[in-house]
């Protein structure tokens, strides 16, 4: 008899159960202990593998979905990428109206995955007709049993976390996890797995990560809507110019905004610390923690788990270019130029 080959089915069949890495070298002369859930290793290389697999599955168990049908939404790319992998497999037809403001490796990426991809004015209201909100919108009504995701409005994308990303990070850290550190978008991450966390241990401190230019800290501390608050900038994924039905303000305890200039500095140091090649929103949730840690938030007891949810691949052209850092005036030339002579 021959033996059983070891493989996966497919892809989708690796998506959820990341690894959470001990944090050693970024942290030295932090008090707590840090772990990172790193969403790079779900195989379209965010955490939104999960949601898209999710969502998905909840449509074809309700019969919406169906063979052949068209899957619409609206991402800054990771979104995007995760339906697109999902509907490759599914057999789905999938179209992305996406935002201006994400980076040409992330779109082409979509396109690589057979998306249809829309590029929509990044710097326009939401309720504009040229915003990727309202492109998605009339492509979903002109599209015949075409399914929206929407997943700033959709609960099953809080759920989706709370059924994985949630238990996972309690299993994971026995129960010992003291604080939760997430970047919030669509807050669809840090609302399921605060969520769940909370029901294990109502103490767990969950702290949310928001972009100077949103309104979600604002949002959170007065349940107003300010648009003063909106400005142009540069993080991709991380805070928001509309308030997401798919955030639960009430499991978030507090936000922290971070600066796209040191959000980008911890996420190159993310790499040349600890070896782990993130995103710009994972750089910006290790700037959030470190912020925290002056603060004064953490002690030796303190256990924390940051979400990293996204990989460094996705932003060459940018974080990870000194050119584009040059550009947006984020470099600190004495450093860097040293570093760019030493040839190995
Ligand atoms: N980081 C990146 C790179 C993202 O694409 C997103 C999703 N917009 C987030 C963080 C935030 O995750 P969530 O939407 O679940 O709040």
């Amino acid at each position: 008899m021959k033996e059983e080959i070891q493989a996966h089915a497919n892809v989708l069949q690796l998506i959820g159960n990341t690894p959470l890495i001990k944090l050693n070298n970024i942290t030295a002369n932090m008090k707590g202990n840090y772990f990172a859930k790193v969403e790079a290793f779900n195989p379209g290389h965010s955490s939104k593998d999960r949601i898209a697999l999710y969502i998905i599955e909840q449509a074809e168990e309700k019969g919406i979905l169906k063979p052949g049908s068209t899957i619409i939404e609206t991402t800054s790319g990771n979104t995007g990428f995760s339906i697109a992998m999902v509907s490759v497999l599914k057999g789905y037809k999938c179209i992305l109206a996406v935002s201006s403001k994400s980076s040409k490796d992330k779109i082409d990426m979509l396109r690589t995955m057979g998306a249809k991809v829309y590029v929509c004015p990044a710097h326009v209201p939401a309720d504009d007709p040229r915003s990727y909100y309202e492109v998605a919108k009339r492509l979903h009504e002109e599209t015949e049993g075409s399914v929206y995701i929407n997943q700033y409005f959709n609960q099953l994308n809080i759920d989706a976390h709370y059924k994985t990303t949630g238990p996972e990070i309690w299993n994971q850290t026995k129960g010992q996890i003291t604080h939760l550190v997430a970047c919030s978008g669509t807050g669809g991450t840090i609302s399921g797995t605060a969520r769940f966390l909370k029901e294990q241990n109502p103490n767990i401190k969950v702290i949310g990560i928001d972009a100077f230019g949103s309104v979600l800290k604002k949002y959170h501390e007065t349940r107003e809507f300010d648009k003063n608050e909106i400005y142009p900038y540069r993080i991709e994924g991380l805070g928001k110019n509309l308030i997401p039905a798919a955030t639960d303000f009430d499991s978030i305890d507090e936000f922290i905004k971070v600066t796209d200039d040191e959000s980008a500095h911890t996420a190159r140091e993310l790499a040349k610390t600890e070896g782990i090649f993130a995103g710009y929103t994972s750089g910006a949730a290790m700037q959030g923690l470190k912020q925290l840690e002056e603060n004064g938030e953490f002690d030796k007891a303190s256990t924390i788990v940051v979400i990293f949810p996204d990989h460094g691949s996705r932003y060459m052209s940018k974080i990870y270019s000194d050119e584009w850092m040059e550009q947006q005036g984020f470099m600190d030339t004495e450093v860097e130029q040293t570093a760019s002579v030493q040839v190995v």
